[in-house]
């Protein structure tokens, strides 16, 4: 007779072995969280410790011999099951978490996270002046931690393979740099194109506008849209982000800027955008690995969907800007709604990443996926980082950072994480939203006139039975050749591209 899987003892005991792990992970989780929210900075030490030991218990259990055991115990179990059943892909994501974490010696994990602390300290105190040379031995040190890290994986092609595939699984280095590169050959010249034309005008964005309203209108936004606020809160922070501690809790965080309307809007509903990802994977995967989204670029696709391709669509602001008028009758209640659309969608050659236009944004991106891979193969030295980077900005985007807070000392990335693995994502996400929006699209032409009419459910509904729900069921390849027939490639998002802002600038049929 054929045991169903549930009641399976050592399938159980795998559960109950994986909850206790996804549980000490997710503490560690919310140390971080009010880390970057509400903790005093005086307990920044502790609390480096604290997040590294429950790092190093959840690692532990990981590689717990007994563990291995049971999966290998579970082989045919998972045979017998289909590829796409919950409890076959259990137990494959369990063995593949298992199979990295043993690659990976627990002695390293808390060097490598005791020093991240050291580098995010660091970098706070190096970034208001600008002082490269004050965290240049702390990302020597994260480069050298990096390499390390990579050397336990030595079946790599190149080194910053399996950095790339901790982040992203399925992609190398090849496969990434010949994404980049045709889109980079693309985007340099739409950029030259629009620079050449006349410039859309945002001053109005730049009036003061209060903070508790501003912050209003993004509650009012994101429930909007199909934030569950039941599950979820939104809170302030410097470094806007999304965590989720479990199925019934998933937090996002904005920034907000007295002068700068649209940081506190597109970081929240960029925030959103992860969080609909985390709030929408089946409830039943919880304490499981398929509950979280299934990587860096597909869980930026989703933000970078709602942010910025319904975000700063028309369509959005024929809904909501009568809203946003409302509560800022003084500054925006003599401004039409198409100049408002115009004045969010300027394209500007800047220096922040963060803050970039959606045509701008992933040179920004390349340019570091590029320097990363380069500091790995040992064609850059950490000490000519700066001068690299100004370089490439030039480069690629016509200007140079005349200080390091504004240039290589912008992103707090390398002072938390390793370098190798943390820029792909943004872009291939781009990528992937533009791939999936084309596609929901061609299944609902009716969407942005639902959207219009504040109805965002077509969308969301797609979105949730075609990724959501999924989890981490399917690698993001899996997932976009399954929901579009095609591997991921450039031509939609460039398509997209170049209708909007061949619109907005005049530039067709160049
Ligand atoms: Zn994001």
């Amino acid at each position: 007779m054929q045991i169903r899987p549930h009641d399976d003892p050592q399938y159980q005991e795998l559960r109950s072995r994986l909850r206790e792990i996804r549980d000490l992970q997710a503490a560690a989780s919310v140390l971080k969280w009010d880390r970057a929210t509400y903790m005093p900075p005086g307990g920044v030490i502790a609390r480096g410790q604290q997040i590294a030991t429950l790092r190093k218990l959840a690692h532990d259990q990981l590689t717990d011999p007994a563990l291995g055991e049971l999966l290998e115990n579970l082989r045919d179990f998972e045979r017998s099951l289909p590829y796409e059943s919950d409890d076959a892909s259990i137990v494959r994501l369990a063995r593949r978490d298992v199979h990295r974490a043993l690659r990976i010696p627990s002695s390293f994990v808390a060097t490598l996270s005791s020093h991240q602390t050291d580098a995010y300290v660091a970098w706070t105190k190096a970034k208001p002046d600008g002082n490269f040379e004050a965290v240049r031995p702390f990302l020597e040190k994260t480069l050298e931690l990096s390499r390390e890290w990579a050397s336990f994986f030595p079946e790599s092609d190149r080194i910053a393979d399996a950095l790339i595939a901790e982040e992203d699984e399925g992609m190398t280095t090849q496969t990434v740099q010949g994404l980049f590169e045709t889109l980079r050959s693309q985007l340099v010249p739409l950029v030259e194109a629009i620079a050449e034309r006349p410039q859309l005008d945002d001053r109005i964005l730049s009036q003061h506008f209060d903070e508790t309203t501003q912050l209003n209108f993004c509650y009012k936004a994101v429930d909007r849209v199909g934030y569950d606020f039941h599950r979820g809160r939104l809170d302030r922070s410097p470094h806007p982000f999304t965590t989720r501690l479990s199925h019934g809790d998933v937090r996002i965080t904005t920034r907000v800027r007295p002068h700068q309307l649209t940081e506190s809007i597109f970081s929240s509903l960029h925030e959103m955008g992860h969080a609909l990802y985390e709030q929408g994977i089946e409830a039943a995967f919880d304490g499981t690995p398929l509950a979280r989204g299934t990587s860096a670029g597909m869980h930026e696709g989703q933000a970078r969907l709602w942010e910025n391709f319904i975000g700063r669509s028309r369509a959005f602001w024929e809904c909501f800007y009568p809203w946003l008028q409302g509560m800022f009758l003084r500054q925006l209640g003599q401004v039409p709604v198409n100049e408002f659309y115009r004045a969010i969608n300027k394209v500007e050659r800047t220096l922040v990443r963060t803050s970039a236009d959606e045509v701008t944004y992933n040179l920004h991106a390349i340019l570091r996926f590029d320097l990363e891979v380069a500091m790995l193969e040992g064609r850059l030295a950490v000490k000519d980082l700066p001068e690299a980077w100004n370089e490439r900005y030039r480069q690629d985007l016509g200007i140079v950072p005349q200080q390091h807070t504004e240039g290589v000392l912008q992103d707090v990335h390398w002072f938390v994480e390793t370098i190798g693995g943390q820029f792909q994502g943004y872009t291939l996400g781009n990528l992937m939203a533009a791939q999936l929006y084309e596609s929901a699209l061609k299944l609902h032409p009716e969407i942005p006139v639902d959207i219009e009419r504040g109805n965002f459910e077509t969308l969301h509904r797609w979105l949730q039975r075609n990724i959501y729900r999924h989890g981490r069921k399917f690698t993001a390849n899996e997932l976009v050749l399954r929901v579009t027939g095609k591997p991921l490639h450039v031509d939609p998002f460039v398509r997209y591209l170049n209708q909007k802002y061949g619109d907005l600038y005049d530039i067709h049929g160049r």
